[in-house]
């Protein structure tokens, strides 16, 4: 028997059978109103997936300095790897990474104030009020989910040899199951939309991080095969 999902998870690892665990509510009403609310400025998700691969490089270093396990590596940098065959956006990085825990607190549930807060004033404004809201909050990681369709978190936690894959497509659960990854830091693997091949063009990439992301301390790529 063919099931209608099948064909939307070509190309991506098949499931292992991982933990599943569901976000907590005020994540699900979060990523909804992000998904939907946002559609115009999709393009701010690479901003927030570069920002926080940038954290995580800068917070590798500041635990370095206490910790030599964590050490950074010679060249750190942010990668972004499109591969149009695969319609899939690969956004990795140096950085400290997350344990089992970390993913599921850190990607599970809103800790930070923040992100609650953008989600109540999306909530209060009308629809062509809202992207004036992006620039004063940062909607962080969710907004993975407006190019999106399925999201895949790879990563090991700095000073460990143990990697996870968190994997969800949004809609009220994630899963999680070991995995494995070479160093430290995160990939953040995006299995586009069909309607997101423009994210999947170099070019459109290197647009939106001179747009965007031009105060990055870290050094930035993007890289295709073939280009
Ligand atoms: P914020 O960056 O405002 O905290 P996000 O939604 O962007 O909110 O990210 C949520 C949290 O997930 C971050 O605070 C961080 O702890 C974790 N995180 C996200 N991306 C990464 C990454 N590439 N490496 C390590 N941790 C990350
Ligand atoms: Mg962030």
């Amino acid at each position: 028997m063919v099931d209608q999902a099948a064909g939307s998870d070509a190309g991506r690892p098949a499931a292992t059978g991982g933990e599943e665990h569901a976000f907590s509510a005020e994540v699900g009403r979060l990523l909804d109103l992000v998904v939907h609310a946002l559609y115009s400025e999709r393009e701010i998700f690479l901003r927030e997936l570069v920002a926080n691969a940038a954290d995580a490089t800068d917070r590798r270093r500041f635990e370095a300095l206490t910790d030599a396990a964590q050490a950074l590596p010679e060249g750190a940098k942010v990668r972004i790897e499109p591969d149009k065959d695969a319609r899939r956006l690969t956004i990795s990085d140096d950085g400290a990474g997350m344990s089992k825990d970390e993913l599921a607190r850190n990607l599970g549930t809103i800790a930070r104030s923040g992100t609650r807060a953008f989600g109540e004033e999306l909530a209060k404004h009308k629809p062509e009020e809202r992207s004036g809201l992006i620039g004063q909050f940062g909607v962080g990681f969710y907004a993975a989910f407006m190019v999106a369709e399925h999201v895949d978190v790879v990563s090991r936690r700095a000073g460990t040899d143990e990697a996870w894959r968190w994997s969800s497509d949004g809609k009220g659960s994630f899963t999680l199951s070991p995995a494995t990854r070479e160093q430290p830091g995160t990939d953040i693997i995006l299995y586009m939309k069909e309607d997101a091949d423009e994210f999947l063009d170099a070019w459109r990439l290197e647009a939106i991080v001179r747009k965007w992301a031009d105060h990055i301390a870290w050094p930035i790529t993007i890289h295709s095969d073939g280009e």
